[in-house]
């Protein structure tokens, strides 16, 4: 940018100092502008550049300067001030391109972390999602962190709430209810949404009775909430499979959910081991 800037501040002095190193100058503030200035502002900038400088050379040639004897040392100062101006325009250039590419590099960084992030995520609670789960459980088992529990929830007849107090107010349950979970959810447990109004824990390194304490204290603040809101009651229910060795992330997804089942026949608001 300072050397396409330069480009039209140097023009009027061409006429003087017109050899070699004007082209030089040329070469380089075209360069940053067609680096610097956003494209289609680029080509406006450097077809005037270009046309200014043509100018300037073709006006120099029909009208040289007058004639002036100078002397040895003058011829080396202005050499010198050619080669500083040109050293000058190469650094600026180096710096410029250096923290243009800083700046690109970390622009790319930020947006691979945003695409990881959303592609690990759900958009409406903020959970971990299914694609995540199953990485992050392949990678336990590979590193042989087998000793864990997965618990799927569902929230009791959540089509009900949605068809009674609208879509919007479903989406509110969903929310809060993902930061129930997240408020009582262990060090090195995970919860995600499984889908819809499922959602599921993995918990490593604990016990049953941990884990009835922990969904009694989530029950509790989902009742105290649709109580709050709405003055009613809604509950959830949920099925709990332990890992064993060699067991199938799949198997392990159905054990749970035939544990959940369970719970919803035998009226629901249920924890099934
Ligand atoms: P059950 O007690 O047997 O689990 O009954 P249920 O009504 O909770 O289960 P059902 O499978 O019949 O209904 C689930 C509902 O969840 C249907 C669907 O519209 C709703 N749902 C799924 N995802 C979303 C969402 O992102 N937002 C909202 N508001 N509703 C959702
Ligand atoms: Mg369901
Ligand atoms: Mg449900």
């Amino acid at each position: 940018m300072v050397v396409s800037l330069l480009t039209f501040i140097e023009f009027p002095f061409l006429y003087y100092i017109y050899h070699t190193n004007t082209i030089v100058y040329m070469i380089l503030s075209i360069a940053a502008i067609a680096i610097f200035i956003p494209a289609a502002h680029a080509l406006i900038f450097a077809a005037l550049a270009v046309f200014c400088d043509v100018f300037i050379v073709i006006f120099s040639y029909y009208h040289p300067a007058p004639w002036a004897v100078i002397t040895e040392q003058e011829a080396f100062y202005s050499t010198l001030c050619s080669l500083v101006i040109s050293l000058f325009c190469v650094f600026m250039v180096t710096l410029l391109l250096k923290v243009q590419y800083e700046k690109q590099a970390n622009d790319l960084r930020t947006l691979g972390e945003q695409l990881k992030n959303a592609a690990d995520h759900d958009t409406l609670t903020a959970l971990y999602n299914r694609r995540y789960l199953n990485q992050y459980l392949e990678q336990l088992i590979q590193n042989d962190h087998t000793d864990f529990y997965a618990v799927l929830l569902d929230l009791d007849f959540f089509k009900k709430i949605n068809d009674t107090y609208g879509h919007v107010f479903g989406d509110e349950v969903l929310v809060t209810f993902s930061r129930i979970l997240e408020k009582y959810l262990p060090d090195g447990g995970i919860a995600v949404r499984f889908g819809g109004e499922e959602f599921m824990l993995i918990l490593p390194n604990t016990t049953e009775n941990n884990i009835r304490n922990l969904l009694q204290c989530m029950r509790t603040d989902y009742k105290q909430f649709i109580k709050e809101k709405k003055n009613t009651v809604y509950s959830f229910s949920s099925g709990i499979a332990q890992y064993q060795n060699g067991m199938e992330i799949s198997t392990l997804y159905s054990l749970a959910d035939k544990k959940l089942y369970c719970a919803k026949n035998d009226n629901r608001d249920k924890d099934v081991f």
